[in-house]
């Protein structure tokens, strides 16, 4: 089909699949829909999931009114035990709280969890058109330390320090998951992404790191790439680019720039890989308070993360029907949402996704 070629982007066979967990054979996945546009989005998901009948039992969690001590967070104990012994999950965007004393619900699940990887598949979306047609990479990014390590302090008045903290460990385990990645998904080059020419210790163990793992893939094309000079490739000419592999803050960056690339933030997916094929695929928008509540938002993001979650449960045939559903609806163009240029709703276009399954 004309989505074929883009579909080698959600298969996970390094993670074995969790067992089905109810005795119906349906698998149990534990649900977040978020705040803001969140539940509308989440909605859309679950709508086309029964059209198409997927096998999936959700266990749904909302974000807590109050810290919760066990997670020093909004997020609840119960809601992280839920995707623990679910190994897998769907996550829509979360308001951040305001006001001192708790986690950032992100960084509480990536921790608690141990997603150590995040997983950003970039593509151009056949029909919708953007300054280039032929984006095809894959960002991976480190998601738990770097300069998101949560050490921050004041030195002297008017002098303060934030740490920015690189381990072996971590590098070699993202550094790995990427190759792998690579390899299993008939890709040919793996970047790294650093500033090692001035973050000699931090970036220069990281890249150590890279360079270890690429003599074990010989198959693999091996580079290292500083990053502002990435940035600049990027937007000249994506198609240089295969997979990258970067730490934390690059990561969360050149992230954005490459979903900036293919038409924004509503339509990329992602997934968060743990320890065990424990997996937590996301939207990597945010809650969009701006329009919550006005069917307005474009669940492209949550339904193609939906998608990710289904390949990693090894639900090959669900994930195609619902991605190529999900891109023919863009293409052909009569139900996108504003974001897109369209006039659709949210339930618009998820009833044409559906019509399209
Ligand atoms: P945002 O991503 O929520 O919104 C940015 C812009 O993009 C807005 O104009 C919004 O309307 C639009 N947008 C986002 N998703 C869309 C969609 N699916 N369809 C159509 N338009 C969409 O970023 P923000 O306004 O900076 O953040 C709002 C809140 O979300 C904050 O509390 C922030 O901390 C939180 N946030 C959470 C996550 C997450 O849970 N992963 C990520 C980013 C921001």
């Amino acid at each position: 089909s004309l989505y074929s070629g883009i579909r080698t982007f959600f298969t996970y066979e390094s993670s074995p699949a969790p067992a089905p967990s109810s005795p119906a054979g349906t698998i149990r996945a534990t649900l977040f829909p978020g705040d803001g546009i969140g539940p509308e989005i989440a909605e859309s998901v679950k709508q086309v999931f029964t059209a198409a009948e997927v096998p999936i039992e959700w266990e749904e969690h909302f974000v807590g009114t109050e810290v919760d001590p066990r997670t020093q967070s909004f997020l609840t104990w119960e809601s992280l035990e839920s995707v623990r012994r679910n190994g897998i999950g769907l996550k829509g965007p979360m308001a951040t709280p305001i006001g001192k004393g708790h986690r950032s619900l992100n960084l509480t699940l990536r921790k608690e969890l141990g997603l150590f990887a995040n997983v950003r598949p970039c593509y151009s979306i056949p029909g919708y058109k953007t300054r280039y047609d032929d984006v095809n990479l894959v960002t991976i990014r480190e998601n738990t330390e770097g300069e998101y390590s949560g050490l921050e302090h004041q030195v002297v008045r008017g002098v303060v320090e934030s740490l920015k903290v690189i381990t072996r460990q971590a590098s070699l385990r993202v550094a790995e998951y990427a190759f792998h990645y690579a390899k299993t998904h008939g890709r040919e080059r793996v970047s790294a992404i650093h500033k090692a020419n001035i973050m000699r210790k931090t970036d220069g163990l990281f890249l150590k790191c890279c360079r270890e793992v690429a003599e074990k893939f010989p198959e693999i094309t091996y580079e290292e790439v500083i990053i502002d000079n990435c940035c600049m490739m990027l937007v000249k000419n994506p198609a240089l680019f295969d997979v990258l592999v970067m730490p934390n803050l690059y990561g969360d960056i050149i992230s954005d720039l490459c979903a900036g690339l293919i038409g924004g933030l509503g339509i990329t997916p992602s997934i968060n890989i743990g320890e065990g094929g424990l997996a937590l695929a996301e939207a990597v928008h945010g809650s969009a308070p701006d329009i919550a509540g006005k069917s307005l938002a474009n669940p492209t993001a949550l339904l193609l993360s939906a998608v990710t979650m289904l390949q990693h449960l090894n639900l090959t045939d669900k994930a195609d029907r619902i991605h190529n559903a999900v891109l023919k609806t863009i293409a052909e163009g009569k139900h996108r949402t504003a974001d897109l240029g369209g006039k659709a709703t949210t339930t618009d276009f998820t009833n044409a996704v559906c019509d399209n399954l």
